[in-house]
């Protein structure tokens, strides 16, 4: 065969020319002189492919990775071996080197390459909403009809803190930029809606109380018509705690604890457990607190009735006999609460 590029006629064609003049133009690989990668500097992650990566890796590895994913290996070749190396780091520039081995048609063939990785120290997107003091969800620390004491203010914080170094190891949004001190209670600014609500449920497992999700629309994506919600979370503790009394369904009860499901408590008159459901919180009226227990003294007893002190105006006041005050004895100092002018004697 003829080779139109050298004129040969005794030598190995490949397409229309020979090997010889293939070979000449052929390149094992194919490599940018220069390469970017951007790196953001406050988390490390990096930009590959078009998406953010989050995995911790060396500045090495990054180098490496970066060379192996902008080398392409023409098709022809077989066998191929690719050393990559970098000669020296330089502020932000690594140059490198790649050796290539490889046959083609029977003949090996070497190359060297030399590129230029640049890291660009940039920030990614997911650092720059955190500088920004971004946020996708409120939680509005309430109580129902009260106001929140100091005691619970620290413990909320406490649990929010918590809940957000947990919550942290798998997102990054997990961080509260903002905490609004308002009159009706505290409003917790939280990054991302996932911690968000965590938090929500964390401090309702601690108080007890109602959830209540609101969106509100914020903008709207004009491309793609789709709308940016954030999302406010309410908590509404109870305003009844541990120790008042409460009425539901026309039964007074003792709370005896306050759960992240239900409130737990024990009917005065009959000295009955109770397990009334979170959800029914709206239905448990709170009728006297605890600081509202009065101290008496038991004057006597007989088979009927027993009689007490009115701790106010020291009137003696008969109550029926019931088996709990066996035990109680006269002279014994006693603590009772007054509901709808009936005194219940507390054992
Ligand atoms: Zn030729
Ligand atoms: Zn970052």
């Amino acid at each position: 065969m003829f080779c139109p590029e050298c004129g040969s006629t005794d030598k190995k064609m490949v397409g229309n020319i020979c090997i010889d003049c293939f070979l000449k133009e052929f390149q094992l690989i194919e490599l940018p002189k220069r390469i970017e990668v951007q790196i953001c500097s406050h988390c490390n992650s990096k930009l590959e492919e078009g998406k953010w990566s989050e995995e911790f890796i060396p500045e090495e590895e990054i180098i490496y990775r970066a060379l192996e994913r902008n080398i392409k290996v023409a098709d022809e070749v077989e066998n191929e071996n690719i050393t990559l190396e970098i000669e020296q780091i330089r502020g932000t520039i690594a140059n490198c080197n790649v050796e290539a081995i490889g046959e083609v048609q029977g003949t090996q063939i070497e190359e060297t390459h030399e590129c230029e990785v640049k890291l660009l120290k940039t920030v990614c997107p997911t650092c720059s909403k955190i500088q920004s003091g971004y946020y996708e969800t409120v939680i509005q620390f309430r109580a129902d009809s009260r106001e929140i004491r100091s005691e619970e203010y620290a413990k909320a914080d406490e649990i929010v803190e918590r809940t957000l170094i947990k919550q942290s190891k798998s997102d990054k949004l997990a961080y509260c930029p903002q905490i609004a001190k308002l009159k009706e209670g505290y409003d917790y600014y939280i990054g991302s809606f996932k911690s968000g609500k965590k938090v929500a449920e964390n401090l309702k497992e601690e108080f007890g109380g109602v959830i209540k999700e609101s969106p509100r629309l914020i903008s709207e994506d004009k491309s793609t018509g789709k709308g940016l919600y954030r999302i406010w979370i309410s908590v509404r503790i109870p305003e009844f705690e541990v120790d008042d009394f409460v009425k539901y369904e026309d039964k007074i009860i003792k709370v005896t604890s306050i759960g992240k499901n239900s409130v737990v408590g024990v009917e005065l008159s009959a000295n009955k457990k109770h397990n009334i459901p979170m959800k029914n919180m709206e239905d448990i009226e709170l009728v006297k607190k605890s600081s509202e227990v009065e101290t008496t003294t038991i004057i006597s007893k007989s088979p009927q009735f027993i009689q007490i002190l009115d701790p106010i105006d020291y009137s003696a006041v008969d109550l029926n006999m019931r088996e709990e005050y066996n035990s109680l004895n006269v002279g014994e100092e006693i603590e009772l609460i007054r509901i709808d002018n009936n005194v219940y004697l507390l054992i």
